[in-house]
């Protein structure tokens, strides 16, 4: 299927809502813009593709994806430019990803030409929403679930997937405060750690909680069998940096979600000749190197913040503080560097933006 064959049916809404947006007190996740795209699978395959106005959809109570979660997101941006165009970054990435964690929650995939056109058609009817000021995106969420109205555990014969988008401002406003967890796990070899399904983020909320009133913003996720290993930090992929190098958890194990914006800094962080060691990242060296002042920066990677520079790591009853911002000469340029590609500021030499 060629994407241009792709068309939807669309259903304008009568009036934008766009006027009532506080543009200046945007909360993140909170308001939405006019129109959403869906489309429903049954007996075998992905009917009614459509762009309609937002709207609460109807919902049947035995759903089977409140019950027993087979539910999975992605999370992209778009970003307008000052010559006023609209670029969406790597979605081709997070296409391919939903279908991997669709395969893993036994979900049937979603076409990745079908993915990406209804982002661009959807975005595109949207573009006001888009605003060019600096920090501002549009978030878009893609998301599919079960709608089997059944009690009953077995893989739903019914989906519906959606994606329906939301103005943002900028993520993180402060360098954040994280510490490393040594009792919960967020996810297990062979579980679902490298899926976005809905459910890794329920249960990540209790032990953030417990971390929040301890006076930190997220977590350092450790490995579940001997919490020895550093694994991501909250939502976000981690990346420290030592002796020059940056060092990052590999992603061979199946519990590390394979992050677009970690991805995407290794390959720039490579073409600079930055060396990176994607590894086993242990606890101990870590601390090691943060109580000997040898930890030169630390950092979370993900769509919403793109880098989340971390300022303090909590670990049992010590707290290191890291170096100034200013002197993290490495991730402060390629945060510069990835928000002036995201905003096409500079020439897209990697081919990354996908221009609606
Ligand atoms: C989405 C997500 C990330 C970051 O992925 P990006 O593609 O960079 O946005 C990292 N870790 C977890 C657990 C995530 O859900």
């Amino acid at each position: 299927m060629s994407t241009s064959a792709l068309s939807f049916a669309v259903k304008k809404v009568e009036e934008s809502r766009i006027h009532q947006i506080d543009w200046d007190n945007l909360a993140f996740g909170k308001s939405f813009s006019d129109h959403m795209f869906m489309m429903e699978y049954a007996q075998g395959e992905w009917k009614q593709a459509r762009i309609v106005p937002f709207e609460p959809i109807p919902m049947h109570p035995a759903m089977s994806a409140i019950h027993y979660g087979q539910s999975i997101f992605e999370g992209l941006k778009a970003y307008r430019g000052k010559n006023g165009k609209i670029a969406i970054f790597r979605p081709d990435m997070n296409a391919k990803r939903f279908a991997e964690s669709a395969n893993r929650m036994c979900m049937p995939t979603v076409p990745e030409d079908i993915f990406l056109e209804a982002i661009r058609q959807l975005v595109s009817l949207d573009q006001n929403w888009v605003i060019e000021s600096p920090g501002y995106s549009l978030y878009i969420r893609p998301f599919l679930f079960a709608t089997d109205e059944f009690v009953g555990i077995k893989p739903a014969e019914t989906y519906k997937f959606m994606i329906i988008t939301s103005p943002v401002g900028a993520y993180y406003s402060e360098p954040v405060r994280v510490k490393i967890e040594e009792y919960y796990t967020r996810a297990a070899s062979g579980g679902v750690g490298r899926a976005k399904a809905a459910g890794n983020y329920g249960s990540s909320l209790y032990p953030a909680k417990i971390a929040q009133n301890q006076g930190f913003h997220q977590l350092i996720w450790t490995d579940a069998v001997e919490h020895k290993y550093i694994e991501e930090s909250g939502t976000m992929n981690i990346v420290f940096q030592l002796n020059g190098k940056l060092v990052t958890p590999s992603e061979d194990s199946d519990t590390i979600l394979r992050g677009v914006t970690k991805r995407s800094i290794i390959e720039i962080a490579q073409i600079w000749g930055i060396e990176v060691e994607e590894r086993k990242v242990s606890v101990e060296e870590i601390v090691t190197a943060a109580r000997s002042g040898l930890l030169e920066d630390a950092f979370g990677a993900g769509t919403a913040a793109t880098i989340a520079q971390i300022a303090k790591i909590g670990y049992r009853d010590e707290i290191f503080e890291l170096p100034p911002i200013e002197s993290r000469t490495i991730s402060n340029r390629i945060k510069d560097y990835m928000n002036a590609l995201k905003y096409q500021e500079i020439d897209d030499e990697m081919g990354w933006n996908f221009l609606i």
